[in-house]
């Protein structure tokens, strides 16, 4: 047995991962965990069979093998919920520092602007606030359907379209999420202009752990594929005229609108100025089934036209991508909706579920602004201009409560290590506080001057010589 650690990393290089390689090793049979499938002592595999009491459950039997993506399942539900927490943190040293720096003057030319009164900075930061909120109840929600249907599995009771529903949601999420809170962390950095780029800022070490998120558990672009091998099922069960059997599940919210599309009926009531949040939500939906439908028909079109599965598949990995992401965007604005703006047992009051709807609306609007061709192309919407202006308007609501709904998060400065976003918004004084632990200002003159510097200026440089110039 060969073991060693892998050398630093870009971040999260507080863990040591290491290497092991085995060369003839014997591991008894006996080590092996063995609750769903056993090797026997001649070295057959087999399935262990669940005890049902219904019908249906013994038939959806096969359901058990899916146990073994459980843990996987919910490793990844744990990055969704703490992507939320990263891209909350992130939003916290940015927002904070946003509101304390000052640039250019208001319209008098008297008056210094807080960087956050940008609608640019905003247009930046907002969407990303929206989302760490938003993604909060996301993570919490799929921690919650995993623990269901682990239930369901445990006492015989899984439908098999359960268990692969989940598994595409968890899926899609964890693609979707992990990467759209990467991307996000970078861009708070960014927005932190020149001082983001100190260590002292906190964000680079941040965001250098939070980088291999988008890779471990199922790597960011492979998890699509996953997630549309599930949901083609469903088109194919819907093409047959079917799909009530996928009521508890969360794809069922595609069913109506797969169902519009393959009839090849269009919609009465296509959105040119959806302002309501069902009626963007149903956008989402209905823009989700649409490329869910038409990866489903390019790769019938390729199998068709003689291609083999394998490169057929290859040819729509890209639609695919597509397809997923909008799946993740789709979920995860439901969920916001239904549990952060429709939930009674949420305990916020009143105005509170005003401020998290006006987030969720915030990021809907935000989502279609940048994915506007996916909403105009087959004529669902008429025009993006309302979403821009809506958009903008969102922006200016959510704004005087930027600072206080980072500040509810509650992130200590312990936790922070962030000279930019310390609760008491002391951030010149703090980075000042940072430079004075820099070995180079231990000595005053610097280390540099002695054997360099001195020479060149007492006496002088050109004291013994005649300037070129
Ligand atoms: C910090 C860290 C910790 C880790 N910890 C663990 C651990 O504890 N245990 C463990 O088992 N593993 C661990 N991993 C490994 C991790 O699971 C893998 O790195 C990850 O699954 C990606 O696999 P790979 O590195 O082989 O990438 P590759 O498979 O080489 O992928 C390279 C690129 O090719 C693309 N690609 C590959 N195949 C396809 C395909 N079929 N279709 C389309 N695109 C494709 C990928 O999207 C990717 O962009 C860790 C990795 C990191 C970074």
């Amino acid at each position: 047995v060969t073991t060693g650690d892998i050398g630093p990393k870009i971040g999260y290089n507080n863990m040591d991962n290491g290497y092991c390689s085995f060369n003839h090793v014997w591991i008894p049979r006996r080590n092996m965990a063995m609750r769903f499938a056993v090797v026997d002592e001649q070295g057959q595999y087999s399935k262990k069979r669940t005890t049902g009491s219904s019908s249906t459950a013994a038939a959806d039997d096969s359901a058990a093998a899916k146990v073994a993506y459980i843990t996987m399942m919910q490793v990844r539900a744990m990055i969704c919920s703490s992507a939320s927490t990263y891209l909350a943190m992130a939003c916290t040293i940015v927002l904070r520092y946003s509101a304390v720096r000052h640039q250019g003057y208001d319209g008098n030319g008297t008056t210094e602007v807080p960087v956050l009164d940008y609608t640019q900075q905003q247009y930046r930061l907002l969407p990303l606030l929206a989302a760490s909120y938003g993604f909060h109840f996301t993570g919490q929600y799929l921690n919650r359907r995993l623990r269901t249907v682990e239930g369901n599995l445990l006492n015989g009771t899984a439908h098999k379209v359960q268990v692969t529903d989940v598994h595409a949601t968890s899926s899609a999420l964890k693609s979707y999420m992990t990467t759209f809170t990467a991307d996000g962390m970078e861009e708070c950095r960014k927005a932190c202009g020149g001082h983001g780029f100190l260590l002292s800022s906190g964000l680079p070490e941040l965001y250098t752990t939070y980088l291999q998120n988008p890779t471990v558990e199922g790597d960011n672009h492979m998890l699509p594929q996953q997630v549309i091998k599930v949901l083609l099922k469903l088109v194919a069960v819907v093409r047959r005229g079917g799909g009530e059997e996928y009521e508890s599940c969360d794809s069922y919210g595609l069913v109506p609108f797969l169902r519009q599309i393959i009839s090849g009926k269009s919609s009465n009531n296509r959105a040119s100025d959806a302002t309501s949040l069902d009626s963007i939500l149903d956008a989402f939906a209905y823009r989700a089934a649409r490329l869910l439908e038409s990866v489903a028909t390019l790769l019938q079109s390729q199998i068709r036209n003689g291609v083999s599965q394998h490169d057929a598949w290859n040819h729509c990995l890209v639609e695919m991508a597509r397809a997923s992401k909008s799946y993740a965007q789709y979920l995860i604005l439901r969920i916001y909706i239904q549990d952060g703006t429709q939930n009674p047992s949420l305990h916020v009051q009143a105005p509170e579920v005003n401020v998290l709807t006006d987030m969720a609306r915030l990021l809907a609007l935000y989502w279609m602004v940048q994915d506007s061709g996916d909403f105009l192309e087959d004529g669902y919407m008429k025009s993006m201009d309302w979403a821009r202006k809506a958009l903008l308007v969102s922006l200016s609501t959510v704004r005087p409560n930027a600072v206080p709904l980072v500040d509810a998060w509650d992130f200590s400065d312990f936790r922070l290590k962030s000279t930019l976003g310390r609760f008491d918004g002391n951030v010149y004084e703090a980075i000042m506080d940072a430079t004075q632990r820099e070995p180079l200002n231990r000595s005053d003159p610097g280390p540099a001057y002695e054997p360099h510097l001195k020479r060149l200026i007492v006496g002088g440089v050109g004291a013994a010589r005649r300037s070129r110039l």
